[in-house]
């Protein structure tokens, strides 16, 4: 049966609910398709679920470190993993929950569950509906990517999804790629309880980051007792009774890694090659991330593609920006685009990464002119307090405009302050504007003015 909508939303991601809120208040009658579990990645096998997760672990850390702040428990730290699961289900079981309930409770939205796939660029068939738009709107994310390494189809092999599912303390997790997601996993899991390792190719961790900062994070996660193998390529998979070999080609030469259970943390890949797109006519690139311009049109009219199966971000908020620039720019008469947003983002281990606009790397390779600071915690009285000190605050000036070109705060609280030099990058403020600020004492962001006041040219 065909089924005429103003508007069809595919996928309820951080983009499509946002969006069928916005039409569906225009007055505009909107099919949303969801084939999973309603909110996504975020919500159910992402942000939400590993950073509660995070949580736990870091309080069983606090527990181990007690007697360092004078307190003493009596007895083992012993971690309830069906506990910490069943806390982590329970707050992103709210926000599921809380995803599906607005959708259904929305006037003028309906409902389908089922996979969506193009049929033409007006229409979208799902289970035995065809549904009819002029607009439709694509937010269908991605998914964990699996490399082809021998024998790994011969093992059981855990993804960011299938590790919400874990409920017991593995024995020895490898952990294949040291990039965000691998080291948020990799030092909760050890401060659980489990032996860790990470296998990454790269010379270094994290390597869109600068050097100095994937070093200090090397150093954190292998303080923790997490062994961490660089240059390191996975040659083959394979069982060993109850356990997972892995082989490596590393910089000792050949080695074979045993452990108990195995995460791929590779990458992602979008859901866009079950989607009919070539039957719209929707273009994608090589890597199957849906072609769009600035304002998130993609190649087919009335069809827009929002969220992580662009290729313009891979975070919930650049997923939720799309949907700020396309509703804006289709119902609010605005021309905002994609390039107008800064950068941002952070590393959720311990100490937090926050960084913001360009790396030192891409500062250097601008040849603009430059001024720099490197500012270590162990002198930020409120990291010493909390007996926090790891890691440093470092930020690039352009030394032309007095603008901020990109910061990096690694170190207790970096998540949250890194916010109060992008918000000066968005207001286009000298930096001079923070130097001069008085900022509440005691606290991390209280030494930004000291910091800023040290900058030196970038040599
Ligand atoms: C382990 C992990 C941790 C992360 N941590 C962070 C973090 O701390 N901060 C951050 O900003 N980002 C984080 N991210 C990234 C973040 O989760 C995503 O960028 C964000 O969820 C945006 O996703 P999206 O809106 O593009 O779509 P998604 O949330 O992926 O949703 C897409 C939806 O579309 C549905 N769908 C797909 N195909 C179809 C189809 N054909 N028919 C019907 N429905 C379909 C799917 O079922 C899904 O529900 C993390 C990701 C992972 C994996």
């Amino acid at each position: 049966m065909t089924r005429r909508f103003d508007a069809i939303v595919i996928g309820t991601g951080q983009a499509g609910p946002s969006m069928a809120a916005r039409l569906a208040e225009a007055g505009m009658t909107v099919a949303v398709i969801e084939r999973g579990k309603f909110g996504g990645t975020c919500v159910n096998t992402g942000c939400i679920p590993t950073k509660t997760l995070v949580a736990s672990a870091h309080a069983a850390h606090t527990v181990r470190r007690s007697m360092e702040y004078g307190v003493s428990i009596d007895g083992t730290v012993r971690v309830d993993m069906k506990r910490v699961k069943a806390r982590k289900d329970a707050v992103s079981g709210r926000s599921n929950m809380g995803v599906e309930k607005n959708l259904r409770e929305m006037k003028n939205c309906t409902i389908f569950r089922g996979h969506a796939r193009f049929e033409s660029a007006r229409t979208v068939s799902v289970n035995d509906d065809l549904l009819e738009a002029d607009r439709s709107f694509i937010n269908v994310g991605g998914r964990a990517s699996i490399p082809s390494i021998p024998g790994l189809d011969q093992v059981p092999c855990l993804t960011n999804s299938s590790m919400m599912d874990i409920d017991v303390l593995p024995q020895h997790l490898i952990i294949v790629g040291g990039s965000y997601i691998g080291l948020e996993f990799a030092q909760m899991y050890r401060r659980f309880g489990s032996e860790v390792s990470i296998i990454e190719l790269a010379p270094r961790l994290i390597s869109r980051e600068d050097a100095d900062v994937s070093d200090a994070i090397r150093d954190v996660l292998k303080g923790e007792g997490i062994r961490i193998e660089l240059n390191a390529r996975c040659r083959s998979a394979a069982r060993r009774g109850e356990q997972v070999a892995v082989q490596v080609d590393g910089e000792a030469g050949p080695a074979e890694i045993l452990g108990s259970h195995l995460l791929l943390a590779v990458g992602r890949v979008p859901n866009t090659h079950d989607l009919g797109l070539e039957k719209a006519g929707v273009a994608t690139d090589p890597r199957g991330y849906i072609t769009v311009d600035d304002e998130l049109r993609t190649t087919a009219p009335g069809i827009w593609a929002l969220g992580d199966c662009n290729g313009r971000g891979a975070f919930t908020h650049t997923s939720y920006n799309d949907f700020e620039i396309v509703s804006d720019n289709l119902l609010g008469g605005k021309a905002r685009r994609v390039t107008d947003r800064i950068q941002t983002y952070a590393l959720f281990i311990d100490p937090p990464l926050g960084r913001c606009g360009m790396t030192e790397a891409e500062v250097r390779t601008s040849q603009r002119r430059a001024l720099a600071v490197k500012y270590p915690m162990s002198r930020v009285g409120r990291a010493i307090e909390k007996g926090e000190t790891e890691g440093f605050i470092k930020i690039a000036v352009d030394a032309e405009s007095s603008q901020i070109l990109g910061a990096a705060i690694l170190g207790t609280g970096g998540d949250e302050v890194i916010h109060a030099l992008l918000d000066a990058m968005y207001a286009k403020a000298p930096y001079t504007t923070i130097k001069n600020a008085m900022h509440i004492h005691p606290t991390v962001a209280e030494f930004l003015p000291t910091v800023l006041g040290q900058l030196q040219p970038l040599s």
